[in-house]
């Protein structure tokens, strides 16, 4: 391949491995706004050269433990209130069946996902967490982690704000974990915001968790959420406070860039989803100021695009689920699995299903879990086709 060189010195120099100042982003991101050209190819070049030809995801279960959530967040479908026909409080009769049924399908990572600390608001959740022998969400978590390892899973849990202790004790069964950072402005804090009513959402709140997280050595999921009324810098504040993050402990694994995209239900309904050009230029970005993370899109919030998302510098599609619902985004069907695996390929990729950690992560974890992935795990490090096809 032909030496890339652009106008920009900048872009120039991150392909020589210099990296890039946050001022200079500005400069990146107002150009590209202009024609992103450049960027895209300087943020596909650095995909190819630490990345390669490959596409991964993670064929997962998506285990609704419980939907109450102490927060509010103006975008969020996913939260319910007691007596709604979408409520899940999810007992260990139904983790049970619903792991079996995951294995069945050949089923890799069981997704534990939970509101906001429901116990601390509801009455309901400490009933459920009671009637089901528990005090708190975390520990019913513990529990279910146990049991997904039993049945053969692989257990991350994205929980919200967990204590040290808490994530310490989720490290033994968990092969990896995830919060997203959503974005580390204040502003959107403030009255009349998306995050007014949700103190989990404070910056602050959130980015110490992902300081434990580093601390614990975790491999730990984070991301940004676009298009929900942030402006540019905040987002690339936020991208560069996940690399600083990154930089300190290392222990980052993925960065999963979500676009907005507005629920009937909730307050910001009438909200524009994100623009895909802005978009994509935040995921091109993010590859320029992170060359070798691995930088995810959800396929099915770009159901008619995702497939183009690959010529810009992503690397991963997540999880996606052939038997549970996105029931964060549960008007966007996963795409089939095959199908994403045909339109890889027509994009000049090869399909890898990864575990819920990535192999440069296997030495974070136990050794008792490091010995279950090498089970069904390939030469490099995936799994092994027979046990996901
Ligand atoms: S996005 Fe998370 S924290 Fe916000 S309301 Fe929904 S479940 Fe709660």
């Amino acid at each position: 391949m032909n030496k890339l060189v652009f106008d920009s010195e900048c872009l120039n120099g991150i392909l020589e491995d210099k990296p890039v100042a946050r001022h200079d982003i500005n400069g990146i991101y107002q150009k590209a706004i202009e024609n992103p050209n450049e960027l895209f190819s300087a943020a596909q070049s650095l995909r190819k050269k630490f990345k390669g030809n490959s596409v991964t995801f993670s064929k997962k279960a998506f285990f609704n433990i419980v939907n109450l959530c102490k927060d509010t967040c103006s975008y969020c479908t996913y939260k319910s209130e007691p007596g709604e026909t979408k409520l899940s409080m999810m007992s260990i009769k139904q983790i049970s069946e619903l792991l079996t049924l995951a294995k069945k399908y050949k089923c890799v990572e069981a997704l534990f996902v939970t509101g906001e600390q429901p116990e601390q608001r509801y009455q309901e959740a400490r009933e459920w967490l009671k009637n089901n022998g528990f005090k708190t969400t975390a520990e019913y978590l513990i529990h279910a982690s146990e049991m997904a390892l039993e049945a053969g899973l692989f257990p991350h849990t994205n929980a919200g704000n967990l204590h040290y202790e808490e994530m310490k004790e989720l490290k033994k069964t968990n092969v990896s974990m995830g919060i997203m950072l959503e974005n580390v402005s204040e502003r959107l804090t403030q009255k009349g915001m998306p995050h007014h009513l949700a103190a989990s959402k404070r910056p602050k709140t959130r980015l110490e968790v992902l300081e434990n997280s580093g601390k614990l050595e975790i491999p730990m999921t984070t991301g940004i959420l676009v298009g929900i009324g942030e402006t540019i810098d905040e987002i690339i504040d936020s991208l560069f406070a996940i690399k600083t993050l990154n930089d300190k402990h290392g222990n980052i694994q993925e960065v999963i860039l979500q676009n907005f995209q507005p629920k009937t239900d909730t307050k910001m309904r009438d909200e524009p989803s994100a623009d895909e050009k802005y978009f994509k230029i935040i995921v091109a970005l993010s590859r320029i100021i992170m060359p070798q993370m691995n930088i995810q899109i959800p396929p099915n919030l770009s159901p008619g695009s995702y497939q183009s998302f690959l010529e810009i510098g992503i690397n991963d599609w997540g999880g996606i689920s052939p038997l549970t619902p996105d029931f964060v985004n549960p008007e966007f069907a996963w795409p089939k699995i095959e199908q994403v695996d045909i339109n890889s390929k027509k994009a000049g990729f090869d399909l890898k299903c990864r575990f819920p950690t990535y192999p440069e992560f296997f030495t974070s974890i136990s050794k008792e879990l490091r010995d279950n992935i090498a089970v069904i795990e390939n030469e490099e490090g995936y799994v092994k086709e027979e046990y996901w096809r």
